[in-house]
């Protein structure tokens, strides 16, 4: 079969058994690979209203078609589960050299399910899989010295991913960690494989993916990469990566600064795409990728990749820090300890803010290092004040009667982008299928380089949708966010796996058939309209200060774009996908029983103890 390898590897960890059995062809027909594979398994494996820290949540890996081939960028893994954060799914992606190196092993998917009596690792030798015993060896350790043990014990050409103490110790947004630098961040897919005592999967496989013509194959990525990848569109990414955004989405008052009490950050040319330029030592590429963002600087005390946008936004200008090497060492303690930097910064940010409104003293303050370089170290050990801030955000605030003030949708913190300043990002978080993400629709770009105003959600919800369901369809690919796509490039290598012409159209009904998908499986786990929804303090405030300054959401107009959101996807006014728009999106399953969904969220963190 080209392009699959046909085979799902199902773990169950209670058990320690192993076995392989055949890909589910029909539903790779419908849902392609990656993010649409994945929740169509995820819709079979996970039993409906499961508590996300129970065995019974499966953690699934999925790759994607052109995993392992030439197709530039989609080395990504998508990793997914009931997020333990949310409540609601969550699929997370990686990149790296795992995803191909799975091919290459002989595996699509990998499904992990139930709950290993003790720690242990996983080791993927082909055909041969077995369990390692994580103590006394592996066990606590961080994720680049869990990295560079395994390859002494198994050799140097294994892929890892792996958790590190913050998933040992389920802190609900701790991420994954693979060849050192790359995290699947976010929802705390790292919390859930902590929650079945899994260190870290090595893989090494000695197979090969078919593509069929090869020949044909090889001319064709290669005038692919010549005129759609190596061009001006993809030269911000080698240039300058992520730090680009900084400087502009501070102009446009859309920073997050000081717990989002403004949109613009006075130190932000300390910790912006020049001062990180000035310090940069390299650049790297992920596997299949000809682009290579991925950017390495020098630091007072360490060398590392990054820090991203996000990581200078939510963990610099929102905790007031303009001290580089500070955000630099805070990005490399929650890297070592399988943290999300976005939710760590987050609660880190909020803590802060708690002190200065008198309410209580974390011993964090808005631009002083000492502490916060210690936070992530504490919360991942939930030692000392770190047991209080490993709530994450929303559950610190609650905890001091602050409802409404914790910046997030669906228990998921927000990105570097302030929706009073960016509009369209206000309605692409409060949709988005994981909580708030930009990944999922990115409607700043168009306000930021475009012509769409960005104080308005007049003319927004067709263009948020139309951003969802494309990002669906790449991410069955599984392509990555930072190279220029559209949906006539992707037909481009979907005519290579289907041997046959395919319209950009056929793509997008593809990402509207995930899109839909995913939310029926959000819905049948209690999430609904009630969830789409931003915090009050971000929607009842004006904006204080900065270009977005006296920017005013407004709880009214936001249920209004809902309204008109719903209605053209094809949804009730509750948000629930018809039984008609079901069929017309090629969706293969339907719920149970009628719904009437309500607010859930999922239940506090086990004690890793009370697992063992
Ligand atoms: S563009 Fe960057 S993150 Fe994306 S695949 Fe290439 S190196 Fe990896």
């Amino acid at each position: 079969m080209d392009f699959y390898t046909g085979c799902v590897l199902r773990v169950d960890l209670s058990s320690h058994k192993v076995t392989r059995e055949p890909l589910n062809l029909s539903w790779a027909d419908l849902y392609v690979g990656g993010k649409g594979l994945l929740l169509r398994y995820l819709f079979d494996e996970l039993p409906t209203g499961a508590d996300p820290w129970s065995p019974e949540n499966p953690l699934i890996l999925a790759t994607g078609p052109f995993a392992g081939t030439a197709v530039a960028t989609c080395s990504r893994l998508a990793v997914g589960c009931k997020s333990p954060l949310t409540g609601a799914l969550v699929d997370s992606y990686v990149g790296g050299s795992f995803a191909p190196e799975l091919k290459y092993a002989g595996y699509d998917l990998v499904i992990l399910q139930g709950r290993s009596p003790e720690p242990v690792l996983l080791c993927i030798d082909d055909d041969r899989v077995e369990f390692l015993p994580a103590v006394p060896d592996f066990w606590g350790l961080r994720t680049s010295e869990l990295e560079e043990l395994v390859r002494q014990r198994m050799g140097p050409h294994h892929k890892v991913l792996s958790i590190g103490p913050g998933g040992e110790n389920c802190i609900p947004f701790a991420c994954l960690s693979t060849d050192q630098y790359h995290k699947a961040g976010r929802g705390g897919v790292g919390a859930v494989m902590g929650s079945k005592q899994l260190k870290a999967i090595a893989v090494r496989g000695t197979g090969y993916v078919s593509v069929g013509d090869a020949r044909a194959f090889a001319e064709d990525m290669l005038r692919i990469q010549n005129e759609r990848v190596l061009t001006v569109d993809n030269e911000w990414a080698y240039e300058q990566g992520t730090p680009m955004m900084l400087d502009l989405v501070n102009a446009a008052g859309a920073l997050p600064t000081r717990d989002w009490q403004t949109g613009a950050f006075e130190g932000a040319e300390s910790i912006n795409s020049e001062a990180l330029l000035r310090r940069r030592t390299k650049v790297r590429a992920c596997a299949q990728c000809p682009i290579a963002c991925r950017q390495f600087h020098a630091f007072a005390d360490h060398e590392c990749e990054g820090p991203e946008y996000e990581t200078l936004g939510v963990c610099g200008a929102n905790c007031g820090m303009s001290d580089l090497d500070a955000v630099a060492t805070f990005n490399r303690e929650c890297d070592e300890l399988g943290l999300d930097t976005i939710s760590t910064g987050a609660v880190v940010a909020l803590a802060m803010g708690l002190h200065d409104k008198g309410i209580a003293d974390h011993g964090l303050r808005f631009g002083e290092p000492k502490q916060y370089v210690r936070a992530p170290g504490l919360i991942a050990d939930r030692s000392g004040e770190g047991a209080d801030l490993a709530l994450g955000a929303q559950g610190l605030a609650t905890k001091h009667g602050l409802d409404g003030h914790a910046a997030q949708v669906k228990n998921l913190d927000m990105p570097a982008y302030d929706p009073r300043g960016l509009y369209g990002m206000a309605l692409a978080y409060a949709t988005s299928d994981r909580g708030a993400c930009h990944m999922r629709a990115f409607a700043a770009d168009e306000e930021l380089f475009g012509d769409s105003p960005p104080d308005t959600l007049e003319g927004k919800a067709q263009h948020v949708i139309d951003l969802q369901n494309f990002n669906a369809v790449a991410w069955t690919g599984v392509w990555c966010a930072n190279m220029a796509l559209d949906a006539d490039l992707l037909a481009q290598h979907f005519r290579h796996l289907w041997k046959r012409d395919v319209e950009a159209e056929e793509l997008l009904a593809i990402g509207d058939r995930v899109w839909n998908l995913g939310r029926l499986l959000n819905v049948r786990e209690g999430l609904g309209s009630a969830d789409d929804m931003l915090p009050r303090r971000l929607l009842t405030q004006p904006h204080p200060s900065g270009a977005a300054e006296g920017n005013e959401i407004g709880e009214a107009a936001l249920r209004r774009c809902l309204r008109e959101y719903y209605s053209l996807r094809g949804w009730t006014g509750k948000g629930v996908p018809t039984e008609k728009h079901l069929l017309r999106a090629g969706v293969d399953v339907r719920l149970e029983m009628p719904t009437s969904p309500s607010s859930t969220r999922s239940t506090p963190a086990p004690s890793p103890a009370s697992m063992r």
